[in-house]
């Protein structure tokens, strides 16, 4: 029994520190749940986890109060509809933990502005003229905040954020160089095969493109965004190539191995037509997504646990924040 408990306290000890967060700056897609969601709900066991609600970053490019409080309830649903376990995984929303704003000066000030130029979310506002304020600039440096303040070891993300935990390992070692060794060198855990799900337009999936298929849409939005989705202009008989194809690139996010391959030799042989190729894949996300639906309308029923869940979340991340700040504040010299 001792032993049981012995090893079960160090082998808690011993669990990495996986971090990671999605914005509330839109409806959730099947481009986060694949690339993000679906792997901190796998790795809620073998992680000592902790998955936040992003909303000093959404504020970056959304600026209406109704809609943000909307969209940080709706993203704790969406987090508790798609697994995970508030008992496994600590969930908080960043506000909660305004240290990250504290930190995020204190590296600002070994920042420098060309190399910040270089993040490629800057460089693509840029190149399409947009405007762009002082938040969404420093950006990967409030991330690369939220990521070393609690020690993370791994951070598993979409392949489009990969630039940004260069930009936290950066971060960590310009604050070690100058200040002595303080932070650890987080590390990307991004999945090959869902690295960049494709939006309608084939372009990655994304809430600001506009191109998404909502994970928790209704069944006639689902249908309308699958209904969308480009295609070339082959009649139904002639052959497809399914590697080229955006309703194929999806299905291989739902279908298994066999069906996958039945479907591969129904494009090449030709026959099938893309109307019905996305019939298929409707019925396939919907039946995906039923059960996850359900638990959602169950935590939507019940919108007071679900804030005392990331209260207590909040509780949990501030011992973990409140320890490395005060060894932050000691190294740069503000602790007299
Ligand atoms: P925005 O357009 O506002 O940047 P987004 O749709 O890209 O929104 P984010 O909130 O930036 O969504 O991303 C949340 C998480 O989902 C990140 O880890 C990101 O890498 C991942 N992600 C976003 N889009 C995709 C995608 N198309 N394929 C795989 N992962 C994705
Ligand atoms: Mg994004």
């Amino acid at each position: 029994m001792c032993k049981t408990i012995c090893f079960l306290v160090l082998y808690g000890d011993m669990k990495k520190k996986l971090l990671s967060g999605i914005q509330p700056s839109g409806t959730i897609h099947i481009g986060n749940y694949f690339g993000a969601i679906k792997q901190f709900v796998d790795l809620q066991d073998e992680y000592d986890s902790s998955v936040f609600i992003a909303d000093f970053h959404a504020i970056t490019t959304l600026q209406d109060k109704e809609e943000l409080s909307k969209n940080i309830i709706d993203i704790a649903l969406d987090y508790l509809a798609c697994g995970l376990d508030p008992e496994k995984v600590c969930l908080f929303k960043q506000s909660d933990i305004p240290e990250v704003t504290e930190l995020a000066w204190y590296f600002n000030c070994l920042t420098t502005m060309p190399y910040l130029e270089r993040a490629n979310a800057y460089k693509d506002a840029k190149a399409k003229n947009k405007e762009v304020n002082v938040g969404l600039f420093d950006y990967p440096i409030l991330m690369a905040a939220d990521i070393l303040i609690q020690d993370a070891d791994v951070v598993p993300v979409g392949a489009d954020q990969k630039q940004h935990i260069e930009y936290a390992r950066d971060t960590a070692q310009k604050f070690n160089n100058t200040y002595g060794e303080t932070f650890k060198l987080p590390e990307p855990l991004i999945l090959k095969e869902v690295a960049i799900v494709p939006g309608i337009d084939g372009r990655k999936m994304s809430k600001s493109y506009k191109n998404t298929i909502p994970l928790f849409g209704t069944d006639e939005e689902i249908k309308k965004a699958v209904m969308k989705i480009v295609t070339d202009s082959k009649e139904p008989s002639d052959k497809k190539d399914p590697d080229t194809c955006n309703i194929f690139a999806l299905h291989k996010l739902f279908l298994k191995e066999d069906d996958l391959k039945n479907l591969r030799n129904r494009y090449t042989q030709g026959g099938l037509g893309y109307k019905e190729s996305k019939e298929m894949l409707l019925k396939e996300i919907l039946d995906f997504i039923r059960p996850m639906r359900e638990k959602r309308e169950m935590y939507a029923n019940d919108l007071n646990k679900v804030r005392t869940i990331l209260a207590d979340g909040a509780k949990k991340a501030k011992l973990v924040v409140n320890e490395k700040m005060k060894i932050i504040r000691d190294n740069v010299g503000v602790n007299i």
